[in-house]
């Protein structure tokens, strides 16, 4: 059902616990490429598999270095839209709150939200190929890849590639949070790529009003109950926080 805002907002005056699962969209007008988007831009140009697979990496290590070195500093340029603020908005008012992203740009954190639970990493990071763990102080003007200092290993960006699994705690963390909520955003994402994708219809099935916000709710899943809130998130959160509190939220300044 196509819902308002005004309804949404209401929805989440009265709740008491809020879960959150965002994608790609939420970052779209930050200026970075959905997933579908860069299907037609950057990934078009390489095969997806060479680039975020580990396969690809030890095929290739320093074409997959440099690819995602180009990523990371496009998405250190970008700055967290008015979404992004709204969200941060948001959890400081609802005690509790669970913003889980399938976003690797890190502008969640940026935009002052304090607890992400990444399921799929983040660019910025990077850790060990060998050893697995998260590693400081690299630079970018040496050996490509750089090198770990502890193990020698290669160091990759600390991204979820295919093949692998999601961090444990992080799913888990997710799933519990989709279990215990009694609203349930889905935002920005074509809940296609699992686990994530069935967290909004764990939601459901426990009893959570589920709202997805997007542009389109063409190509989503569709069941009984699920509310749809078209919109750019970037303009439409905003209107959300601004109804439900009846303020003028932090969420409309970038
Ligand atoms: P997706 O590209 O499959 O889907 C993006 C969704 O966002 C679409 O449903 C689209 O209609 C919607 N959308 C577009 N503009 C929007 C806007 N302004 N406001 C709200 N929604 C908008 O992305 P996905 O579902 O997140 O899954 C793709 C995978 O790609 C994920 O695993 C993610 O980790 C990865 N990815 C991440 C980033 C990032 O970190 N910013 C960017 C690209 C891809």
């Amino acid at each position: 059902m196509i819902t308002t805002v005004e309804a949404v907002a209401q929805l989440l005056a009265q709740a008491k616990r809020v879960a959150v699962l965002t994608g790609a969209g939420v970052s779209a007008e930050s200026g970075i490429p959905t997933f579908r988007d860069a299907m037609t831009g950057m990934w078009s140009r390489f095969d997806p598999f060479e680039l975020a697979s580990p396969e690809g990496f030890a095929r290739q290590p320093a074409m997959v270095w440099n690819w995602y070195a180009e990523r990371r500093a496009s998405v250190g340029k970008a700055k967290p839209n008015p979404g992004h603020f709204a969200l941060a908005e948001i959890e400081r008012r609802v005690r509790h709150f669970t913003l889980i992203t399938q976003n690797v740009d890190g502008l969640h954190q940026q935009a002052g939200s304090r607890r992400v639970i990444e399921l799929h990493g983040n660019i910025r990071r990077v850790k060990c190929s060998r050893d697995g763990g998260v590693k400081d102080g690299w630079t970018e003007d040496g050996e490509v890849p750089p090198r770990c200092s502890e193990c020698g290993g290669y160091l990759r960006p600390d991204v979820v590639w295919f093949g692998e699994l999601l961090p444990a705690r992080a799913l888990q963390e997710a799933g519990s949070a989709s279990l215990d909520c009694d609203l349930f955003f889905s935002i920005g994402t074509s809940n296609l790529v699992e686990p994530a994708a069935s967290l909004p219809w764990t939601a459901h099935r426990h009893g959570a009003k589920v709202v997805v916000v997007n542009p389109t709710d063409e190509g989503q899943r569709r069941g009984p109950g699920i509310e749809y809130l078209l919109g750019n998130s970037g303009e439409i959160l905003s209107q959300v926080v601004n109804a439900a509190w009846h303020k003028t939220s932090k969420a409309t300044h970038s």
